[in-house]
């Protein structure tokens, strides 16, 4: 068992953290109940948001508190039968949204951001699947003048504080730049920095064959089965127990459920997003974001990635998917979608944090357990700085940013 660690969970986070351990000399495995990649890091929009500098605040303007409320505009939408149980999570988020405590916790999350693609750029070369990704950047496109003068002045700013590059445009600039637009913006942000995936899926599925191809071996289990056995963690997979030393719970969005069974209550949740792809003979030549409606369009390989904002639901509630119907009808405004490809949407979950910074440390009660989640809107940029900074705490070596923001402590 000597340097043996199980990774729960073969989302980016999970898999990139059992690359990272193994490059450390750990025997690794690696658990989940389906193949590598195939939840939440399949879903998602594809990007490597270096911009991302900033986490998603709780709304704290009323004019938009109120549009939610009243389940105006898409870009936001919640449940009624969640809000009990949501409610004393949502006011941590509310309180740590608010400007003073805000200020504090954007520098940590930067810190992360700022390597996203240098660490990404590491590994895709390792697994040979730079082909994947689309250097370029996304653009951000707006219809409303108010909100494009405030994201000018952002994109300034960003700049200055991060060294966040971008291009403002015209209506006349984005027109040239992507002539299949079918409806006039008043302009665009071009985030420059950015890189966007083809196929998120087939990314995690390009990191775990290298982790495999390195020695490193994946089981199907049930991660709720994991237990102490002697100073070490077993869980039940298809081919019988298994043991070792340490463990990893990189569950993603089921992380809250496998915590109370460990008899931790901490405050998280999940913003749900449903994604849906179409035909789209002619798709833009990078991602584009509605700006003012909260969706993005990504060209991939399996079509044009219609992907919706943030629902505020129960993770196991039926699907509503009201904000894709929205998102579609809004997005054959601007490209021609032709068909989906899909007979249904599919359905996927942020995993979040009240105070939007991912749990990355030792397990506060329980030695020899660690946690990797959390990571909110950008779980699939941040994988693979997630799981290096998590591998090095775990190893004690110098670790390549501070960790003590992300500590599950924090919390406990
Ligand atoms: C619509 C949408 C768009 C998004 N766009 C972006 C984007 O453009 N860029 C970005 O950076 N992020 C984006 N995100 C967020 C990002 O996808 C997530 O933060 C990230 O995928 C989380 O990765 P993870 O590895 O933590 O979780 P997951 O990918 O969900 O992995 C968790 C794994 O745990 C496994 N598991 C769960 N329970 C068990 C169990 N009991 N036993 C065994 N295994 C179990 C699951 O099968 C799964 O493989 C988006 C999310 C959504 C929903």
């Amino acid at each position: 068992m000597s340097k043996s660690i199980i990774v729960l969970g073969a989302g980016m986070v999970g898999v990139c953290t059992a690359l990272h351990l193994q490059r450390l000399g750990y025997t690794v495995c690696l658990v989940d109940r389906r193949e590598p990649g195939r939840e939440t890091s399949y879903g998602n929009a594809g990007l490597i948001q270096r911009e991302a500098v900033e986490p998603y605040p709780f709304p704290r303007e009323f004019g938009k508190i109120l549009r939610v409320a009243l389940r105006r505009g898409f870009d936001i939408r919640y449940h009624w039968a969640a809000l009990p149980t949501l409610m004393p999570r949502l006011a941590g988020y509310w309180s740590a949204s608010a400007p003073a405590r805000y200020r504090d916790i954007v520098p940590p999350y930067a810190r992360l951001i700022l390597h996203a693609i240098d660490e990404h750029r590491v590994l895709m070369e390792a697994a040979d699947c730079l082909a994947l990704a689309r250097p370029g950047g996304y653009r951000a496109i707006f219809s409303r003048a108010d909100s494009f003068a405030l994201a000018t002045a952002r994109a300034e700013r960003l700049e200055r504080d991060w060294g966040v590059h971008s291009a403002v445009e015209s209506a006349a600039d984005l027109r040239r730049a992507q002539p299949m637009l079918a409806a006039d913006a008043v302009g665009a942000v071009h985030w420059q920095d950015p890189w966007s995936v083809v196929d998120p899926g087939a990314l995690v599925t390009a990191y775990a064959t290298l982790f495999v191809r390195q020695g490193g071996e994946v089981r199907q289990g049930d991660a709720q089965s994991l237990r102490g056995e002697g100073a070490g963690w077993a869980v039940e997979t298809v081919d019988g127990v298994l043991t070792a030393q340490q463990a990893v719970l990189a569950l993603g969005p089921w992380a809250d459920g496998m915590l109370r069974r460990l008899g931790y209550r901490l405050p998280l949740f999940v913003k749900r997003g449903y994604h849906r792809h179409y035909v789209c003979a002619r798709p833009p030549s990078v991602p584009l974001q509605d700006a003012d409606r909260g969706f993005m369009m990504s060209p991939m390989r399996a079509g044009l990635r219609v992907a919706t904002g943030a629902e505020f639901a129960s993770l196991g509630a039926r699907a509503t998917p009201l904000q894709m119907t929205r998102a579609e009808s809004a997005a054959r405004r601007w490209l021609d979608l032709g068909e989906a490809v899909e007979p249904e949407p599919w359905l996927g979950a942020r995993p979040c944090t009240a105070d939007m910074l991912p749990l990355i440390g030792p397990a506060p009660r329980h030695p020899g357990l660690w946690f990797n989640f959390g990571h909110g809107h950008q779980g699939f940029t941040l994988g693979p700085i997630s799981g290096r900074l998590l591998a090095e705490m775990l190893d004690g070596a110098s670790p390549v940013v501070d960790p003590a923001p992300y500590a599950p402590s924090r919390y406990a």
